[in-house]
């Protein structure tokens, strides 16, 4: 009896040493992840030789970090990185709409959303007469609703490996090709096992080791959303998000590997003004399919009258045909953004319905992006980088971010497809001027 008390005693000293050891010691960065995350592997083959000599980029989306928050809320890490290297300081202009979906596929394509074929988050194919939804896993990963190459599978099918720590589009083959190494989307995963994971993924045998891979976190979007871009609890989001920046470029250069850091963001927020417009009540919507504020008549009679009722209706918005969206939205070619367009002219919550009657109708949240960006400057987005390829303190003016995908590629020694994008736009941040690698 006395022994086993004793042992109990004993045990639970151990145990209390043990918890005490933990909680002292700082969780390494350097450790996988524990227990090890979901990660789906693609067997792709081994990196080619010309891949194995190639530079390395990790690409970080921080989901609504507006251009100007950096500055604002001090964000050092963010701040040192494009003090070591380039940055935007008055921010990089996101496509048109300024949406989560649409701009994340832009910054791996190239292409503006028309051309990759998501033109929102949310919208309606006439043709395939099917919905795409990004809370609808058998769309987002059904590769047949994407366009163009992304990065991903533009590397893949040169011989070089990749990796997706989140990425819209990630978990879909497109252009042939999966990332050799993906996770299906949790937010739930642990801010710190993804840097682990990335810093795992740079620790494999060279012939097996990403050389392309992304990293996302879905902060400071959800805050801007819920109390708006200028409350206390987004500004600790963008502290927070910020810090992990820190982890993940000290990790990155314990590496010892020429890696380069780009961290952007998809789009900005802005304070959302006034309660829904809701388009029925401007215009009798009878027979169309809609989703948000798109607009998808069934014949051309439906589609000029809906436009006719809705031209003088407000100040708080402006309706289009389709063909006659201004150029500058690069909007007008794709089918699946309706017809009529509508595009508001300020902050404002537009639908096309309000639920139905049985469902309560809450007033918009106070935070809204998806607006014209060259309109609304709030809606710029994020761009710092630093590496081995870089220049070392410089500033570029606002760029479309189509722009980033023969930048990033070029980075990598890989030769895209024509884009939306062109090299010449960010070559005088490159070492080489963006001269031809020759191989
Ligand atoms: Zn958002």
């Amino acid at each position: 009896m006395r022994f086993r008390a004793l042992s109990r005693v004993a045990l639970a000293s151990l145990a209390l040493l043990f918890a005490a050891g933990l909680a002292a010691q700082q969780p390494s960065l350097e450790d996988p992840p524990n227990p090890p995350l979901p990660v789906l592997h693609v067997d792709n083959g081994s990196n080619s030789a010309a891949a194995q000599r190639a530079h390395y980029v990790v690409l970080v989306s921080l989901d609504g970090f507006r251009w100007d928050y950096a500055k604002r809320d001090a964000a050092t890490h963010l701040l040192s990185l494009g003090r070591h290297g380039v940055w935007a300081p008055d921010g990089m202009i996101p496509s048109y709409p300024s949406l989560t979906f649409p701009n994340h596929f832009t910054i791996v394509t190239g292409l503006y959303p028309e051309h990759h074929g998501l033109v929102a988050n949310s919208f309606y194919d006439e043709t395939r007469q099917a919905r795409y939804a990004i809370a609808d896993p058998k769309a987002v990963t059904d590769g047949s609703w994407y366009s163009g190459t992304p990065l991903w599978s533009l590397a893949e099918s040169q011989g070089m490996r990749t990796a997706c720590f989140f990425w819209p589009g990630s978990e879909a083959k497109i252009a042939g090709f999966q990332p050799t190494y993906y996770l299906k989307f949790d937010d739930k995963i642990d801010d710190n096992a993804r840097i682990q994971q990335v810093l795992s993924w740079l620790r494999l045998p060279a012939a097996d080791r990403p050389h392309f891979i992304t990293l996302y976190y879905a902060e400071p979007d959800h805050e801007g959303h819920e109390f708006g871009p200028d409350a206390p609890e987004t500004k600790a989001a963008v502290l927070k998000v910020d810090a992990l920046i820190g982890k993940l470029k000290a990790g990155l250069d314990s590496t010892g590997l020429p890696i380069d850091l780009v961290v952007v963001s998809d789009h900005g927020m802005a304070r959302v003004e006034g309660g829904w417009i809701t388009l029925d009540q401007f215009a009798d919507l009878t027979g169309f399919d809609t989703a948000g504020a798109l607009l998808y008549g069934k014949s051309e009679q439906d589609r000029a009258r809906v436009y006719n009722q809705l031209k003088q209706a407000s100040s708080q918005f402006v309706v289009y045909r389709r063909k006659d969206v201004p150029a500058a939205l690069n909007y007008s070619q794709n089918p699946r953004s309706g017809d009529p367009v509508v595009i508001a002219t300020g902050p404002y919550a537009l639908r096309a319905h309000a639920p139905p009657a049985a469902r309560p109708d809450p007033p918009p949240i106070p935070g809204m992006h998806g607006y014209d960006p060259r309109k609304m400057p709030q809606m710029k987005a994020s761009f710092f980088a630093a590496g081995p390829d870089i220049v070392e303190g410089k500033t570029v003016a606002p760029f479309e971010n189509v722009n980033l995908y023969p930048w990033l590629a070029h980075m990598l020694g890989l030769t895209p497809p024509p884009s939306d994008g062109s090299l010449n736009v960010l070559s005088g941040t490159l070492r080489d001027g963006g001269a031809d690698k020759g191989n």
